[in-house]
C-alpha cells in the first residue's frame, strides 16, 4: 500500500503541472502512469518543437460545449506565468506567426523543465503501472488498485489525456472513471485533423498531393485564412486542420483558392489586357497548374480569356472561390491532434477544476471538453487547467 495525498493519473503536460502545483504546496503527491516513459506528446509537439503557449489566449480559441469554462483557468495561470517559468529555465523560445511560442532546439527542454520542477516538488512518478480500478473507501478516501501496487490518497487528479493518437499512449481511462462517478462525458471526435474525401473527389484530385496553397475555408459558423495542403488522403494544412474543430460530419464547406483577390474583376482587366492569352495561362499565374487542370474542366480552361463571357467568368471565380467540398470523414485519432468533446465542463468547478459532486476527484487537461486551436492553445490549457487543480487538490 502507497500512501499519498494526491495521486494524478497520467504524466502528460496536464498532470505534471498539476503535480508540480500541488507539491509546492508541500502535499505528498505520486503520479502514475501506463506508458514507460512520461510527457510523449510533449515531445511530438510543434513538430518536436513544442508550440508550447501563445501570447494571446482568450476563451474563443477553444471548442466546448460550454465556452465560458476555460476562463477562469487561463486567467488564473497566464501565458506569461508559463513564460517566466521557460525564461527561469533559459530555455531558448522563439515567436511564430500570430503569436506562437516554439522552443529553439527541442520540446524536451520544455519535458526536462516540468521533470526537474516536479523532481524538486518531492513529486514521485512510478511508469509502466496500469490501472485497475478506482474506488472510493468508507473514509473517504481514493484507492486506485493497479496492476504493480494499490494507492491510497485523499484526492485523485485525472489527466489522462484524449484519444488522439494511440501510439502515444492515449486511453480511454478518464472518460471510464468520469462515468464511474456519475459525470457525464460529451460525445468524443477528432479534432485538428486532416479530411479524407469522397471516392469521386479522391479521384479528382489524386495528381495534387505535395501541393499547398494559401487558402481560405469555411462553414455558416468559422472561417480561416491559412495554408491548405493536398495529401495523398485528402486535404490537410493548418486552414483544414482549424476547420475541422467547427465541422459537422456529412457538411458540406466552401474553400477560396484565390482569397487576395477579387477574382471576376481580376479576370475582366486581364481579358481587356491580354485577349488572346489562355485562361489556363492566366491562373497559372496564382495557382499551380495541376490544381487549375484539376478545378476546371480543360475545354473551358483551354479557351483564350476573348471568347469568355463575363457568365463564363462567373462560373470560374464560383468554381476557385466558392468550390463546395464535402469532405468524405476525418484521418481520425491516429493523426488527430486533439479529442473533441469529453467530461462534461458543467459537472466541474472552473476554478478547482473539481468535479461538483465527487470531493477530491479532479480532472484536468484534454480529457475535459475544452479543445483548442492550432497555436499553442492546447497546451495552455494543459498547463492553466492542471497549475489549478493542483492548487486544491
Ligand atoms: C502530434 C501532436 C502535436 C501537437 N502539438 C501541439 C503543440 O505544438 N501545441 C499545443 O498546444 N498542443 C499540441 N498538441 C496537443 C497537446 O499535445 C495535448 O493537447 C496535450 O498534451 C494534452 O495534455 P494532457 O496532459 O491532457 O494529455 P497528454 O499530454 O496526452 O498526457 C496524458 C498522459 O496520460 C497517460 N495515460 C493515458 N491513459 C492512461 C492510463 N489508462 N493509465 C495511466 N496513464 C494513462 C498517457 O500515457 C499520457 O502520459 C499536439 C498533439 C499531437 C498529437
Amino acid at each position: 500500500m502507497n500512501d499519498a495525498d494526491v495521486m494524478v493519473i497520467g504524466a502528460g503536460a496536464s498532470g505534471l503541472m498539476a503535480a508540480i502545483a500541488a507539491g509546492k504546496r508541500g502535499r505528498r503527491v505520486r503520479m502514475i502512469d501506463h506508458a514507460s516513459r512520461p510527457g510523449q506528446k510533449i515531445l511530438m509537439s510543434g513538430g518536436g518543437r513544442c508550440n508550447f503557449t501563445n501570447r494571446t489566449v482568450s476563451a474563443e480559441h477553444y471548442v466546448s460545449s460550454n465556452p465560458h469554462f476555460c476562463k477562469s483557468a487561463l486567467s488564473r495561470y497566464t501565458p506569461g506565468d508559463f513564460l517566466a517559468l521557460v525564461e527561469q529555465h533559459r530555455i531558448a523560445y522563439e515567436e511564430r506567426a500570430h503569436g506562437q511560442l516554439f522552443c529553439v532546439h527541442s520540446a524536451r527542454d520544455i519535458l526536462d523543465m516540468l521533470l526537474c520542477e516536479s523532481r524538486q516538488a518531492g513529486v514521485l512518478l512510478d511508469l509502466d503501472t496500469h490501472v485497475e480500478r478506482l474506488e472510493r473507501t468508507d473514509t473517504g478516501h481514493f484507492q486506485i488498485v493497479c496492476n504493480r501496487a494499490i494507492y491510497r490518497c485523499s484526492s485523485v487528479i485525472v489527466a489522462t489525456g484524449g484519444l488522439s493518437v494511440p501510439a502515444a499512449g492515449a486511453s480511454a481511462l478518464g472518460y471510464r472513471i468520469a462515468e464511474q462517478f456519475g459525470i457525464p462525458v460529451r460525445p468524443r471526435s477528432a479534432g485538428l485533423v486532416p479530411f479524407t474525401l469522397q471516392p469521386g473527389d479522391k479521384e479528382r484530385f489524386a495528381t495534387l498531393a505535395g501541393i499547398a496553397v494559401e487558402a481560405e475555408i469555411g462553414n455558416a459558423r468559422q472561417r480561416f485564412r491559412e495554408n491548405l495542403l493536398f495529401t495523398h488522403r485528402g486535404v490537410s494544412g493548418p486552414a483544414v486542420l482549424q476547420m475541422s474543430l467547427y465541422w459537422e460530419p456529412g457538411e458540406t464547406l466552401w474553400i477560396n483558392l484565390l482569397p487576395r483577390i477579387e477574382l471576376f474583376a481580376w479576370l475582366r482587366e486581364k481579358q481587356r489586357v491580354h485577349p488572346r492569352r489562355t485562361l489556363k495561362a492566366l491562373l497559372s499565374e496564382r495557382l499551380p497548374q495541376r490544381l487549375v487542370a484539376a478545378m476546371l474542366p480543360s475545354e473551358m480552361a483551354d479557351r483564350r480569356l476573348q471568347t469568355l463571357s463575363h457568365a463564363q467568368f462567373r462560373e470560374v471565380a464560383a468554381m476557385l472561390q466558392q468550390w463546395p467540398l464535402k469532405p468524405g470523414g476525418t484521418e481520425g485519432y491516429r493523426t488527430a491532434e486533439v479529442t473533441l468533446g469529453g467530461v462534461d465542463c458543467d459537472a466541474l468547478s472552473s476554478k478547482t477544476m473539481q468535479a461538483r459532486a465527487v470531493p477530491g476527484l479532479f480532472f484536468t487537461g484534454e480529457v475535459v471538453d475544452i479543445s483548442g486551436r492550432l497555436g499553442g492553445y492546447n497546451l495552455q490549457w494543459a498547463w492553466s487547467s492542471g497549475w489549478c487543480a493542483g492548487q486544491f487538490a
